[in-house]
This record gives structure tokens, sequence and C-alpha cells, in this order.
């Protein structure tokens, strides 16, 4: 039976034949995870025997891994927030950068006691269900065009069993909401990547779905209509907490004060320098 060293010779081998190598630390998780061996087991490298079935799985895995598909496609789960999340092909893969929607958001949740939030483009839920999670009074609410982020949502609220005070709808925007339905609170992080930009991006994106990424010539067809529509949806004290490209920020800025009263604006930068998130506050 082969063991772990067999592993790592046969990726190095792979990984010279093809010249596409992944990096040592996935690999690492790839093993872990794969063949269930605890990860201190896998580093140490420790004559650990593998199964004939287990190693075709690794095989496979690591060759999918190496053309591209992304890591978290292939683990089927992801963490966010600290919170472990089911992944999905067919639907967004969370970025890091995004918890800073979620601090936000959980920062004014506290403050001005909110009570009712709106996740908006949900994906597979993480934003809106971390919140869920972690403000346990907190109703959300969650809606995405896409049926398989809508399946995958529900699939994470159950795991998480916090149902009773989720919500779903599925449609474009706000378009599947109640006319009268209003919120506290709208976290949001829509496709916002200018299209030109899309075809420069690194091969991982082309296996996530497009429309999720996809914002239009300068990647603000969905942010102009969520900053024109969101106010109807607000309650008179109520945010819009979105996520955007640094880019979209001067752009965003020129919208506010214009648009369904969105007085004040505040723009926060990621732990990477760029403006990431906007703040908009009807008061
Ligand atoms: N931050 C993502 C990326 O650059 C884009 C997210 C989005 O379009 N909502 O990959």
């Amino acid at each position: 039976m082969p063991d772990i060293d067999h592993i790592y010779r046969w990726a190095d081998t792979y990984f010279n034949k093809t010249g596409l190598p992944i990096p040592y630390r996935e690999l690492k998780i790839i093993i872990s995870e794969i063949a269930g061996i605890p990860k201190q087991k896998v580093i140490a490298k420790n004559n650990i025997v593998i199964s004939e079935s287990n190693f075709r799985r690794l095989k496979y895995t690591i060759k999918k891994r190496a053309g591209g598909y992304p890591l978290q496609y292939l683990l089927g789960h992801i963490e966010f927030m600290g919170i472990d999340f089911f992944t999905g092909q067919g639907v967004f893969i969370p970025r890091p950068e995004t918890e800073l929607v979620v601090e936000t958001a959980i920062k004014f949740i506290e403050q001005y006691k909110y009570k009712h939030v709106l996740d908006l483009c949900c994906g597979s839920g993480v934003i809106g269900l971390s919140i869920a999670l972690l403000k346990q009074p907190v109703k959300v609410s969650l809606t995405d065009i896409s049926k398989k982020a809508i399946i995958l949502s529900k699939k994470n609220c159950e795991k998480l069993g916090i149902c009773s005070k989720v919500t779903f709808y599925r449609g474009e925007l706000f378009s599947s909401l109640p006319r009268d339905i209003k919120f506290d609170l709208i976290v949001t992080n829509p496709p916002y990547v200018p299209h030109h930009r899309i075809a420069h991006l690194q091969k991982e994106l082309y296996y996530e779905p497009l429309n999720a990424l996809d914002g239009g010539s300068k990647g603000m067809k969905f942010i102009n209509s969520i900053i024109g529509q969101a106010g109807d949806f607000l309650t008179e004290s109520g945010m819009l907490v979105m996520e955007h490209d640094h880019t979209e920020a001067e752009h965003i800025k020129t919208l506010t004060g214009k648009t369904k009263g969105f007085k004040n604006l505040k723009i926060l930068n990621d732990l990477a320098g760029f403006q990431r998130v906007s703040i908009l506050g009807k008061s």
C-alpha cells in the first residue's frame, strides 16, 4: 500500500512533467482532507499508509487543482468569519475581504439595535448567514438571482441550524421582495468586476459563474441600480453596506446625495489598503 511519501513523490513527478505545480501548502491541505489524515501527520510525513482508493482520489484531485480548478470547490467548504460554509460549483467562492462587510454590519447592528437585515446577491449566503449566526436576535433575508446560490445558501443555513430566523427570495436584486418590506440594514457584495478586466483574471476565476463577477463596462451596472433602489427598502435610519472595487469609489461618491436621500457616505479600506466597502446612510 502507498504511504504519504508516495503521494509527495508522485506529485513532484507530475508537477515536473506538466510544468503545472500547485503550492505545497495546498498539497498538504488536499492530502489531509481528501484522505482524512490529520494535518500534523501529513506535515510530519511519518509512514502513514494510504488506501489504493484514496491514492486514486488524491491523484485525481491534485491533477484537477493543477489544471486550475479552485481548491475551494474541490474541498467543498471554506472558512469565513471563522465559520465553516459549504461551497459549490456554479456559486461564487467567498473572499476574505468580504469579512469587512460583515464586521461593519455587526458594528452597526450593535450600535443602532438593528433588527432586520437583507443580504442582496447572497451567493453562498456567507454574509447574511454569518450575521444571523453571530447576532442572534436579528432576522435576515437573503436574495439572489441564481437558483444554485439559493440552494447552497439554504444548505448552509441548515448546517448552521438558523433557518427559523432566515427568509430566502430568488430574483434579480430587489425584484422578488414584497413591495412594502423594509430593512434596517442592506448588506451586499454584488458583481462589480469591470468587464474589460474579466479576461485578465487568474485562471481559477473561469470556473466561477461569470454573472456573479461581471459588473458591466465600468463595473457599476449593479451598484448603480442598488444605490438607486435601496432607499425604498430601508427604514428612515437605515443603511446600505456595500462591497466594491477601489476604482468605483469616486463614482459612488458622486451618486450619494443625488439618489433616494442617501445623505452620508463613508468608505472603508480593506487590509490591502484599497477602498473596498461603502457605507451609505439615509440619515
Ligand atoms: N472581490 C472579487 C474578486 O475580485 C469580486 C467580487 C464581486 O464581483 N462581487 O475576485
